[in-house]
């Protein structure tokens, strides 16, 4: 079996990293594996780099250390990217190039050969925290660094209610919790807890959301003009594409958001049928058979025709 620790053996000079707009798996397994190695290689110069992480993930300990501004810098021994593979690293990605050992964990079925020398990659996993939980050695484990996985964990599973729960997540989430911390607590303030204007734009979402292909799929979408009225964040709309899959009837959400003129960031949910992985890979993004994100340009209209074209032909194939 892998392990970090080993591959990591004789690294004097270690950077940690994840996907740009970082979710609460790619926080999580960063911070896990960068608590971990420090303690177990005090001597080496490891370093985490991510894109600013929302406020709620303030309480993994460590973590005013990120680094948010990725310099280039000497090449580092090993790089680890965890929860994505290179070209979503954004900036730290030329930090990845460069590195003499390149490890990369993760579970997007999108990244299933991976992209280091050594790879731990496990489409079937429900998170990559769950899977830094499986290569670090576990007399090394401690409450802070159970946290931080237990909340990566928490954040791609919905709190275990999505479909890549499996029987080892919640072993390990057992595990995890017998360390003690206040697991309803952080599931509160890191996960069901909304900012005022965060419930605002979801309502503004939901009430303007269109439901079409015989009810089959919900859409919706935030211009910058709206997000500019509530002074919101791509974090702010965090929720609303798992809202929109929730209606009844509904077997595929699809949200966006303007992140430039004629250009959407767009999230994809599915029920039980529609491999939203396969419709986000064709626009160049990808993803998990039931959550998947890509960016496409054009009007929503564009947008909405193009994505609804795959997404039916998946539907006529089940014939749902
Ligand atoms: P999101 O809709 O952004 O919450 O993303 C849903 C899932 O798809 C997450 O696991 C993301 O990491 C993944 N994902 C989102 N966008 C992309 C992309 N452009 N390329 C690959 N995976 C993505
Ligand atoms: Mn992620
Ligand atoms: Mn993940």
């Amino acid at each position: 079996m892998f392990r970090l620790w080993k591959e990591c053996e004789g690294a004097e000079n270690i950077v940690i990293s994840g996907h740009v707009r970082p979710d609460g798996d790619c926080v999580g397994s960063c911070m896990a594996t960068y608590l971990f190695l420090k303690k177990v290689m005090p001597e080496a110069r490891i370093k985490v780099f991510l894109e600013q992480p929302a406020d709620i993930f303030s309480c993994i300990q460590d973590y005013d250390k990120i680094e948010t501004e990725c310099h280039i810098d000497e090449a580092p021994d090993i790089f680890i990217a965890l929860d994505c593979e290179k070209t979503r690293l954004g900036a730290a990605e030329v930090l990845f190039d460069k590195a003499k050992k390149k490890i990369n964990i993760d579970h997007h079925i999108s990244n299933a050969s991976g992209c280091g020398d050594v790879n731990y990659v496990v489409p079937t996993a429900s998170s990559a925290s769950e899977l830094v939980y499986d290569v670090i050695d576990k007399e090394y484990m401690d409450l802070e660094i159970a946290k931080a996985i237990y909340i990566g964990i928490i954040h791609d599973t919905g709190i275990f209610q999505y479909s890549n729960t499996s029987p080892k997540t919640l072993q390990t989430a057992g595990e995890l919790i017998a360390f003690g911390f206040d697991f309803p607590t952080l599931i509160d303030e890191t996960f069901y807890e909304k900012t005022y204007v965060q419930n605002q734009i979801l309502g503004r979402a939901l009430l303007e959301s269109i439901i079409f292909m015989d009810g089959k799929c919900a859409v919706s979408y935030v211009d910058q003009k709206t997000m500019a009225f509530y002074n919101a964040t791509p974090k702010d709309l965090e929720g609303i594409v798992n809202q929109l899959r929730i209606v009844k009837g509904v077997e595929c959400a699809i949200f966006m958001y303007e992140i430039g003129t004629q250009q959407y960031k767009v999230s994809l949910r599915s029920c039980k049928y529609v491999d939203v992985s396969k419709v986000a890979t064709f626009f160049g993004g990808g993803g998990h058979v039931r959550a998947a994100g890509c960016t496409m340009n054009g009007s929503f209209y564009d947008v909405v025709n193009n994505l609804s074209e795959h997404i039916e032909e998946q539907m006529v194939q089940v014939k749902y």
